[in-house]
This record gives structure tokens, C-alpha cells and sequence, in this order.
């Protein structure tokens, strides 16, 4: 069984993020870049399928520029076995990333496809489900453990209610939530070995499909500062400024 995994290049999570001048976005020149940690607990997830037995190969995509063969080739450092990157220098959205991946799906031909369950960038958490719709296969979104066998997977999720149990049949889409697994650091050699792993470049604009932008952004601003918090000597001088000063009890 083929496990696909789409991972995309986001702003490192430990960067402060930046509004450009003309705020038309976020600055991302000269910027840390890293894998979306959520494809980071994907791929992860797959990699622990293929030593368990349960899938034989895992296919690491993304969709982005040049660049994005960097964070395939992390993919391939963790121990994917094959790359894809999907060029293009258009922003792309989860609906445009979501009928990309359908092309790649028909390409590879996945049983199971595991996305992180949202971007750290734009955390619209959209694309795995639009995939699931038009591969017309079930989603387990969200996942906290997966267990495979005899075609089918047991997932659980996190809910508000409780933990949910879900039992899909494959082919099926997957995302992850961060508590499944703890994603692997590639070591020195398995860097090195990744060098020489198969990475495929496919032009977006090839694949037949409309990946256009519906939206437009009109502005990026930065949140508003917030206003230091002071430390008060004792309980009594708490509710004197609730009650003097703040006015918010009586
Ligand atoms: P989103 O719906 O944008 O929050 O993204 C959810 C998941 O879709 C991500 O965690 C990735 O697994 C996948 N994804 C989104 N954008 C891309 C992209 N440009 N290339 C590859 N995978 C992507």
C-alpha cells in the first residue's frame, strides 16, 4: 500500500512574524522556512506504517516554488521514499492545493493519503476535506491514533464531547492532529542518503487544472499591542481596583 503525504514550506514556527511595509502579506524574504509541523506528525505517521508492514512506500508532495524541494527533501531525510513537488510561484489555496493533490492521488495511487490537519500560515484546515469530497473517499480528520488492518483503520479523534472512535474503509484521507505521534529528527546520513532519493518536478500549469485565487487579501495588519499586566501586592488591593478603578464589580 502507497501512502501519500502532502507537506507544505511555512514560516518556521519559532519566527516572529513580520507585516510587510505595504501590507500586502507577511514578509517572508530572508525568513526561516521549515515543514508544517502538522505534515511533520504526517509523515511520521506514515513512515511508522511502512516499518510496521502496513504500507510499503511513502510518497511525500508539495505544491509551491522551487524552494519547496528543501522541505521535501526534509520528507525524504525522515525516510520517505519518493518526492513530488508540484511547481508553481502562484499563491495557491486549499481549493486549487486540493485539486492538485487529487491529480497527484491519480498519479502515485495512494490507499491512504495523510495530511497535517492545518497550515501553520493560513490555518484554514480545508484541504484535506476538499480532497476526501472529490476523491470521494471518507476523511478521519484530525486524528489522534490511527490503527490499520484488514483494509481498514481505526481512528480516534479529540472532540469537544470526548474522544471519538471512527472506523474507515480504504482508500480514505487522514489529517493529523499534533498528539499522534513525535516526529523523528533526520539524522546526518539519512541527510545525506535523501540526496539521492527520486524527486519528481511536475509544472503545476500541466496538470489540467484551474487553481486560480477566489479570494482577494485587502490587508495584513499586526494585532493590536496589548497593554502590559501590572502585579498587585495582595487580594485587597485586586478588588479595590476591580471595584475603584476598573469599575467592573460593585
Ligand atoms: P490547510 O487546509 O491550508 O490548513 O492545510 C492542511 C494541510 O493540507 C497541510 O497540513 C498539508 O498537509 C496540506 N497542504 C496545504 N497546502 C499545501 C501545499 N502547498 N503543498 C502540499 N500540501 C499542502
Amino acid at each position: 500500500m502507497k501512502v501519500l503525504v502532502p507537506v507544505k514550506r511555512v514560516i518556521d514556527y519559532n519566527v516572529k512574524i513580520r507585516v510587510k511595509s505595504d501590507q500586502s502579506g507577511v514578509e517572508t524574504e530572508n525568513v526561516k522556512m521549515a515543514m508544517n509541523p502538522f505534515d511533520e506528525v504526517a509523515i511520521e505517521e506514515a513512515l511508522r506504517m511502512r516499518e510496521a508492514g502496513v504500507a510499503t512506500e511513502v510518497v511525500a508532495v508539495s505544491i509551491g516554488t522551487d524552494k519547496s524541494q528543501e522541505t521535501l527533501r526534509t520528507a525524504l531525510a525522515m525516510g520517505a521514499d519518493e518526492a513530488m513537488l508540484i511547481q508553481t510561484d502562484a499563491d495557491v489555496e486549499p481549493l486549487g492545493v486540493a485539486k492538485l493533490l487529487h491529480k497527484a492521488v491519480e498519479k502515485v495511487g495512494p490507499e491512504v493519503v495523510i495530511l497535517g490537519k492545518q497550515a501553520i500560515d493560513d490555518d484554514s484546515n480545508q484541504t484535506g476535506q476538499m480532497l476526501a469530497a472529490m476523491l470521494d473517499w471518507p476523511q478521519g480528520t484530525f486524528a489522534s491514533k490511527a490503527e490499520f488492518s484488514d483494509g481498514k483503520v481505526a481512528l480516534s479523534r479529540e472532540t469537544d464531547d470526548g474522544i471519538e472512535t471512527l472506523n474507515l474503509s480504504l482508500p480514505a484521507v487522514i489529517t493529523t492532529d499534533l498528539r499522534l505521534n513525535e516526529p523523528r529528527y533526520p539524522n546526518l546520513p539519512n541527510i545525506m542518503k535523501a540526496k539521492k532519493k527520486p524527486l519528481e518536478v511536475i509544472q503545476a500549469d500541466s496538470m489540467g487544472v484551474d487553481f486560480a485565487s477566489r479570494l482577494t487579501v485587502l490587508k495584513v495588519e499586526e494585532p493590536a499591542e496589548r497593554e502590559p499586566g501590572v502585579i498587585l501586592g495582595s487580594v485587597d488591593e485586586l478588588i479595590d481596583k476591580l471595584r475603584n478603578v476598573e469599575k467592573v464589580i460593585s
